[in-house]
């Protein structure tokens, strides 16, 4: 543009303070006030909302100005008062009831993933995950941090699991993979994506393999045994052997780990893979001159903060899967977050 344009730095103060965004979402959801106002019959008044919460009347109208500022909230005049109630996304997204939840979501990153953030230049000095710094736990076994107490764990598996009630159905209908039958779901975690191929292909039967106090979780909370055409096999996919399949799938399982730990568990699958088998990887891709999307490049920054890994573009998904004896990788983009990509093992 002219420079007369450039004068005034429209982004970088949005990005100075895009924070502030999402701490107000952040709060307004631990609050409740999304569930509060859902629960009511009219819109509610600032005074109505502090203390059904039970926060400040000052502090609450701040909040609720904000989110009407962010169209989370729509405003009414009633009687020279201002009420409140939700927009429609706000019911659907940020309310802890709504089937399509982001609440937990939204706990994790506030209480997990915002406060590794913190050290984020010490991660990209270091080169390495922050979890010593942020939670006072060794990272030399990723998950033994990541599942540092029971509760710890529920929260991670709740954060795994809502994506795929928005995005699951695209990823598992991304590539017809109706000729797999036997399907094994490496680090399955809370079952959600399982539950997302049992609805979209009839005839296949999934194995959730995790390891053991994850499977226990899982079976305690998210999959019951109604849902008949899912079972469970703990173990460790760096040491155990694996269940025979058709298909396995890995989604957000490569994105943890370096190449080398990439290469190593996807020559297990080889390995355990039938003939004429396939892996599919789900993950989000990068585009392959590194131009975006712009929430992977992100999240390729999270990975760095939390784990050992990275995201990767699907030439670079294509190359561990070669290594590992894999043919013929195709990739396909959803649209949405998470993309997929299909290796065959030769008949
Ligand atoms: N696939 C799920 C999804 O996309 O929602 C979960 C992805 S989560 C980032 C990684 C999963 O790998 C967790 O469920 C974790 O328990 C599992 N996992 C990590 N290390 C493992 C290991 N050594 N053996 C088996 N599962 C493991």
């Amino acid at each position: 543009g002219t420079p007369a344009a450039d004068t005034y730095p429209r982004k970088i103060l949005e990005y100075m303070e895009g924070f502030l965004i999402s701490k107000t979402v952040f709060s307004a959801c631990e609050l409740g006030v999304f569930d509060v106002l859902l629960a009511s019959e009219r819109p509610l008044s600032a005074e109505e909302v502090s203390q059904a919460v039970g926060a400040s009347l000052d502090g609450t109208q701040r909040l609720l100005a904000a989110c009407t500022g962010l169209q989370l909230l729509n405003t009414h005049q009633d009687d020279g008062r201002v009420c409140y109630s939700n927009t429609e996304q706000a019911s659907v997204y940020l309310t802890r009831s709504s089937p399509l939840s982001l609440y937990q979501s939204i706990q994790y990153s506030s209480r997990t993933i915002y406060l590794c953030w913190h050290y984020l230049t010490d991660a990209v000095r270091e080169g390495r995950n922050q979890y010593e710094k942020a939670f006072g736990v060794s990272s030399n076994d990723l998950f033994q941090a990541l599942y540092r107490s029971d509760e710890e764990m529920v929260k991670f598996m709740q954060l795994m699991n809502s994506i795929w009630n928005i995005c699951g159905k695209d990823v598992v209908t991304a590539f017809d993979l109706s000729p797999f039958n036997i399907i094994c779901d490496l680090g399955g975690c809370s079952g959600a994506l399982a539950k997302q191929c049992t609805s979209a292909y009839p005839e296949c039967t999934v194995t959730i393999f995790d390891l053991p106090n994850v499977v226990h979780m899982s079976k305690k909370h998210f999959v019951t045994a109604a849902d008949e055409r899912i079972s469970f096999r703990e173990g460790d996919f760096f040491k155990d052997p694996l269940p025979e399949a058709d298909l396995y799938i890995l989604a957000r399982i490569l994105h943890d780990w370096t190449d080398e730990r990439c290469i190593e568990l996807l020559s297990s699958v080889y390995k355990a893979c039938k003939p004429g088998g396939g892996v599919l990887l789900v993950e989000a891709l990068l585009h392959e001159d590194g131009s975006g999307p712009l929430t992977v490049q992100l999240y390729s920054l999270n990975m760095l903060v939390q784990t050992e890994g990275r995201e990767r573009t699907a030439a670079q998904y294509a190359a561990l899967l070669d290594a590992a004896g894999f043919s013929a990788a195709q990739h396909r983009l959803t649209g949405k977050i998470y993309d997929a990509v299909l290796g065959r093992k030769e008949t």
